[in-house]
């Protein structure tokens, strides 16, 4: 069981020092880069050892080193620039003020099992994570009144890092909240605020962080507390790591408890946005305030709440979609069913496509798609694809009229956008282009900024990412126990001037990560051209009970060490929010090969245009949507393929060799 830490760090810092804290503690400072250079030159050491983590370094100043900034006018001339910045950046007017003022009382409840906002808060997975952090940068930015509800994990997402032969191990480490962009919720005495939720037979009590990301909070439920059945406290131990009996509890805590803290805290949404079906309790738990606290019957408060419910669902495989065991949701949800007057069986059956079949799981989207009268899919064609996996909850209902819309997934570009060329775009664009995003006249200008800056700027990203990748394989081969020789050779792994490729997301088979690698002697005349060389940087993890996604690991790692591959091929261990930024940033082509219609959107490869890269793309998720000939490379033309083994390995076949094409011309 996790341990509870019982000892509190405010960093006890001198008056004029004192903003820094409130810089630190507001998320926002992550996509500043004066704030990020401000917070590292407060002590660069203390800043590596803490990778990145602003309240843990200022928690570990020594006494000297407070000295010395007191007396480093230029460091205080910074942090009053920057604090400037941050009381600006909390008090403009902003695009919600100007074209939404009629709804300003509204707020959105946005719930979500993780959150991704920065690698020193390790509270995500991958993709629908990473989406949710980049959601509410943006609603910050535009001044949405959004509230973020997620779980605190003592031990977030497993740490992955590989044995001799490639193997991928998993290993945890725990969270320190009090050290990180975390405040607790404190009631007048002092006191931490806590929310409760019931299951059989006990209730168990949730104490409440606050993350601040910019002018709106992030709150998290935390349930480690020593009044919590040790069963219960393993609750918000870690994202995605329990049996099913674990994942209900975990969902009617994210779901129903999320939104008793949203209550106490005075910040009750009028719109709920449940980011995938995890949190689709909260639909009941509304109804039942309704009823109680305005006397609606239930089928009235049913529409009231279906009216205020936001769906994005994400997920185009049904596995992939959460189901529990009837019997698992008559022991927690009974006293619910009857709180509501609906009793059990007809609340099992909100979430069954067919409400007649009691023989059918209980599946959260269907309850999410039933309680939420606005669904969007991720991607126009993931749109579509859920319309079809889904039309079954609407009988009758004609393929087109399935009530599912779209909503292409987008990515908070300044948070994955390199300073050299930030610095360009405000140079050539002016500033206006942080700042109002979406207007298209703004980056017509993008063709003012000369092509040998532009190509300067990114030779200088590839340099800074080969040299990141050097030393986390070093990192990585003392870790193991290699031998020297090994571990001087990763040092000068990579070739800084050679085309490299990035491949980097969650090894699940129908990611294809070893598509590229089907033909190694094909492989080996493209890299190891005397002309023009090319790289390949790899990282993801493998869910820790995939041992196919595992599999594939090995298989890569294997490769890369043959001597033709050895300084062509690497795999960067720990795939993070850190690792994906300098990828991003670094790489000339993004190679991105699922299995269509798998990836619903994918928004990894976003993040390479603004830095000057190009896509290599199969025609799937949100590539369909963006790819306009000219601006990357379609890998096929968007075909479909049936699912069975055969099949499958028919287009394995024809896509490896389209790659291998579009590669060599
Ligand atoms: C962007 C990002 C993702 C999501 O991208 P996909 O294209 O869906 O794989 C996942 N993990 C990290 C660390 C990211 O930065």
């Amino acid at each position: 069981m996790p341990a509870i830490q019982k000892f509190v760090v405010t960093p006890n810092l001198p008056e004029p020092l004192q903003p820094l804290l409130d810089i630190a503690r507001n998320v926002w400072w992550s996509w500043n880069v004066e704030a990020i250079n401000l917070l590292r030159r407060v002590d660069p050491d203390l800043w590596d050892q803490h990778e990145g983590n602003p309240v843990a370094v200022l928690g570990s100043l020594s006494t000297e080193r407070v000295a010395v900034l007191l007396k480093d006018t230029a460091f205080l001339a910074h942090l009053e620039r920057v604090r400037g910045d941050l009381d600006r950046y909390l008090s403009r007017p902003t695009w919600f003020q100007n074209e939404h003022d009629n709804i300003s009382g509204g707020r959105v409840g946005y719930f979500s099992l993780e959150f991704g906002l920065h690698e020193s808060l390790p509270l995500y997975s991958g993709g629908l994570g990473i989406l949710a952090g980049d959601h509410l940068k943006s609603a910050t930015d535009l001044g949405l009144p959004l509230v973020g509800v997620g779980l605190a994990y003592q031990e977030g997402y497993f740490r992955q890092y590989l044995n001799h032969d490639g193997w991928q191990m998993e290993g945890y480490t725990a969270n320190d909240f009090y050290n990180m962009s975390m405040n607790l919720e404190l009631d007048a005495e002092g006191n931490p605020l806590t929310i409760e939720v019931h299951y059989p037979g006990r209730t168990v009590a949730a104490r409440i962080w606050r993350v601040q990301v910019g002018r709106n909070p992030l709150l998290l439920l935390d349930t480690n507390l020593p009044v919590n059945l040790p069963e219960d406290r393993e609750l918000t131990a870690r994202l995605y790591g329990g049996s099913e009996d674990m994942r209900i509890r975990q969902e009617i805590l994210l779901g129903i408890g999320g939104l008793r803290a949203l209550i106490t805290l005075g910040l009750e949404p009028t719109v709920c946005h449940l980011n995938e079906g995890h949190s689709a309790f909260l639909g009941l738990e509304r109804i039942n305030l309704l009823m109680k606290n305005q006397g609606l019957d239930f089928d009235t408060a049913f529409e009231v709440v279906r009216a205020s419910n936001v769906f994005t669902t994400h997920t185009p495989v049904p596995a992939g979609n959460d189901q529990f065991q009837p019997d698992l949701v008559r022991r927690y949800l009974t006293r619910k069913a009857d709180e509501l007057g609906i009793g059990i069986e007809r609340l099992l059956a909100f979430g069954r496509q067919n409400p007649g079949d009691d023989r059918e799981l209980f599946n959260m989207t269907v309850l999410a798609l039933r309680l939420s009268r606005s669904v969007n899919g991720v991607s126009e064609l993931h749109g579509h694809v859920s319309r079809g996996m889904w039309q079954a909850v609407w009988p009758g209902a004609p393929l087109e009229e399935v009530p599912i819309s779209y909503v292409t997934n987008g990515i908070h570009t300044r948070s994955w956008l390199c300073t050299e060329i930030a610095r360009l775009y405000d140079r050539y664009l002016g500033p206006r282009w942080f700042e109002d995003p979406t207007n298209k006249t703004i980056w017509d200008r993008v063709d003012t900024i000369p092509d040998a800056e532009l190509w300067r700027g990114h030779e200088r990203m590839r340099e800074r990412l080969v040299g990141f990748v050097r030393g986390r394989l070093r990192r990585q081969l003392r870790k193991r126990g290699a031998n020297r020789t090994w571990i001087k050779q990763a040092g000068e792994v990579l070739d800084p001037e050679a085309l490299t490729i990035g491949f980097a997301r969650r090894f699940a088979t129908y990611k294809r990560a070893a598509l590229i690698l089907s033909d190694p002697d094909r492989l080996d005349r493209i890299l190891n051209d005397p002309e023009r060389p090319v790289q390949l940087i790899f990282a993801g993890k493998a869910h820790p009970k995939d041992h196919h996604g595992k599999e594939l690991i090995r298989q890569l790692v294997n490769l890369a060490q043959e001597d033709r591959f050895s300084n062509r091929i690497v795999f960067i261990e720990d795939y993070n929010i850190e690792v994906g930024r300098y990828l991003v940033q670094g790489v000339d082509v993004w190679l991105n090969n699922p299995r269509r219609p798998l990836e619903a959107s994918g928004t990894s490869g976003m993040k390479v245009p603004p830095n000057g890269g190009v896509n290599l793309s199969i025609l799937d998720g949100w590539w369909c949507e963006g790819y306009q000939q000219d601006n990357g490379w379609a890998i096929g033309a968007g075909e479909d393929y049936e699912d069975h083994a055969e099949s499958q390995a028919y287009q394995d076949d024809v896509e490896s060799t389209a790659l291998y094409d579009l590669l060599e011309n």
